[in-house]
């Protein structure tokens, strides 16, 4: 039989005039793609045998081959799956003739960029061929069939097909290179991507090296496995393959989820939080998979960013195999996975939570991280609420809010906090005075983030969250322990407040009296919708200039028997500047000038 020369039908044409000029950035993929195809190919045959074993033969193990060669410049794609015969090649690498592909063509505008996200929704994968060769020919045998085949073309308006009668069962791809592409005949490289694009593609894949066969990928999808027949120990050497560290899985969540949309997920929280975590350009730890097919380790929103310590794989078939980064952007399956994976951590989380000891490793790891969930508003903000742990006045261990609200004096409304960043400095806190003195508790926050959490998320269990500095008359109603002591007179504090503004100047915005204070003599404090003295210390951490003097608020206990003292002298300003320098001590604030203050101090004790 002679060669026949068919024209590729238009759609085709079109296809590859878009795929050779603009379909992706990535050509390597071009791999991943013939790969799959061939261990589809497998696939098919393995399925077709259970019913006729005679197909499959003496065909032994499915598996594919990857055959560079230097010297004609090729790449060879062989895989000993089902094959075609002449009508498949014709219907198959010379037509697109998928369900919906009519409106598909309608919808192309001729915008590339346009173009690029729709046609990465439709199977043209073979065509990726074409992007790093110049001529493409396809040896096959369809299984059981006398006759093989050649097809054969150049990517350019036709393609040749003629009887070969020396074909293998299955299929090669012979791909031509063209001069640019010759890295792929490069078996280091070749190596690589098959190893980071199709490690669990679920047959063998070999490399052909000097006649000598290597075995580069893992060969099986552990994920697709049911869970009964996977053992703890390769869910660990799975872990530690995705995660690329080397502690163990803190826990191991493996689901197989049926439904609108079908996704395996085999997910790890780690034991020890990695050095990455707060590394805001990291790449997520989270592969996506379509089809047991390797796509992305590298997909921006695929999880919150509050569960960023996930780690693993998830695996769908309700995504097109040659998906464009655009449309995993905007994907509404991804968005399913993700909202659907986000429960079911949360209460595998919450089932860990019970046991208090094992939970609270995991809260000094990833707490942290999982707060960030309070931040924006979210449907699951409650449930990471209740997920969450606190230190607090009450006693040395962490509470949850529940706890907290459980505690709390019956006149009690807000849910009271105060932030810094060492937990013994805010234990002692002179603020915390009248808190104490009231029996009401307050949560001790120290994590960056609890600033911006608590200015974001309004309540919780219908109890409103409230820093300490604003805390206001309400606390009046809690009739339990108040102050004790005699107010200073009203003129002399009065009098006490303009002198003391006047010797710190324009160390604070404004002295006022500090009622509620107990068994300090001074606090600092910021005013209502002020940030408060923490979070200006975070921003002059990070470089940043804040109005920190203009905005702080000296407090003076007017029950306070220093106070009282003071207010008799005919001079205290060196008493002032000291009680304010140790007011600053007491708040974890550096002293401007520490110099100054130790001589004052030992004036002071010589006159003393
Ligand atoms: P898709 O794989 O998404 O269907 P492709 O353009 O990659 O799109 O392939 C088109 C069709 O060609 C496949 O569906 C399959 O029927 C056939 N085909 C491609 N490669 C092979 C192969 N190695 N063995 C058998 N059939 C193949």
């Amino acid at each position: 039989m002679t060669q026949e020369k068919i024209e590729f039908q238009a759609e085709v044409a079109k296809v590859l005039d878009i795929v050779i000029h603009s379909l992706y950035s990535d050509k390597e993929i071009f791999l991943r793609e013939l790969i799959s195809n061939g261990a589809d190919a497998c696939e098919k045959l393995r399925y077709t045998g259970l019913t006729h074993p005679e197909l499959v033969g003496k065909n032994g193990e499915f598996r594919l081959t990857i055959t560079p060669d230097k010297k004609a410049g090729s790449l060879t794609i062989t895989d000993n799956g089902i094959g075609m015969n002449h009508d498949d090649l014709v219907n198959h690498l010379g037509t697109i003739a998928r369900s919906g592909s009519a409106e598909f063509f309608k919808s192309l505008s001729g915008d590339k960029q346009k173009d690029m996200a729709l046609i990465g929704q439709f199977g043209v994968g073979f065509y990726a061929s074409f992007m790093v060769a110049d001529k493409v020919r396809v040896r096959t045998r369809k299984a059981g069939d006398e006759k093989g085949w050649v097809w054969e073309s150049e990517g350019a308006g036709s393609y040749t097909i003629e009887e070969d009668k020396d074909a293998p069962n299955g299929t090669s791809v012979i791909l031509y290179l063209k001069k640019d592409e010759k890295e792929f005949l490069d078996t280091f490289r070749l190596r690589h991507l098959i190893k980071q694009y199709s490690d669990f593609v679920p047959f063998p894949i070999y490399l052909t090296e000097d006649k000598k066969e290597e075995k580069i990928n893992a060969g099986s999808a552990l994920w697709t496995r049911p869970k009964s027949e996977i053992t703890p120990a390769q869910y660990k050497d799975f872990y530690q393959s995705v995660s690329k560290a080397f502690d163990e899985p803190w826990e191991t969540l493996h689901l197989h989820v049926e439904g609108v949309i079908d996704y395996t997920a085999l997910m790890f929280i780690p034991t020890e939080p990695p050095h990455t975590l707060f590394q805001p350009d990291k790449p997520t730890n989270v592969s996506l998979y379509v089809n047991q097919v390797f796509i992305s380790n590298d997909i921006p929103d695929i999880m919150p960013y509050w569960l960023r310590f996930m780690t693993g794989v998830i695996d769908t078939k309700d995504l097109p195999l040659n998906v464009s980064r655009e449309m995993l952007q905007q994907t509404p399956v991804l968005t399913k996975i993700k909202q659907g994976l986000t429960k079911k951590i949360l209460s595998a989380l919450a089932k860990r939570a019970e046991k208090t000891e094992e939970y609270a490793h995991f809260w000094k790891g990833f707490g942290a991280v999982l707060k960030e969930g309070l931040y924006e508003p979210s449907e699951n903000r409650e449930e990471v609420a209740k997920l969450c742990r606190f230190y607090s006045t009450h006693d040395a261990n962490l509470t949850t809010l529940d706890e907290y609200i459980g505690r709390m004096p019956k006149e009690q409304e807000k849910i009271y906090f105060i932030t810094g960043n060492d937990l013994d400095i805010l234990r002692h806190h002179p603020q915390l005075e009248s808190f104490a003195a009231r029996g009401v508790e307050v949560l001790l926050l120290t994590d960056p983030i609890d600033e911006f959490w608590t200015n974001t998320y309004p309540e919780y269990a219908g109890k409103r969250f409230c820093a300490i500095q604003h805390a206001g008359s309400e606390l009046d109603k809690l009739k339990t322990k108040k102050p004790q002591g005699e107010m200073l007179a009203k003129d002399k504090l009065d009098k006490l407040i303009a002198k003391t503004k006047e010797v710190l100047d324009k160390q604070v915005q404004s002295v006022e009296s500090g009622e509620q204070l107990v068994s300090s003599p001074m606090a600092l404090t910021t005013g209502m919708g002020q940030m408060s003295l923490h979070m200006e210390r975070l921003m002059r951490a990070h470089g940043q200039k804040t109005a920190f003097e203009s905005t702080r608020i000296l407090q003076i206990n007017p029950r306070h028997p220093l106070i009282h003292k003071l207010a008799d002298m005919e001079k205290p300003d060196d008493y002032i500047k000291l009680l304010f320098d140790q007011t600053l001590v007491a708040e974890g604030e550096p002293l401007p000038d520490a110099a100054d203050f130790a001589r004052r101090l030992t004036d002071l004790m010589l006159r003393g």
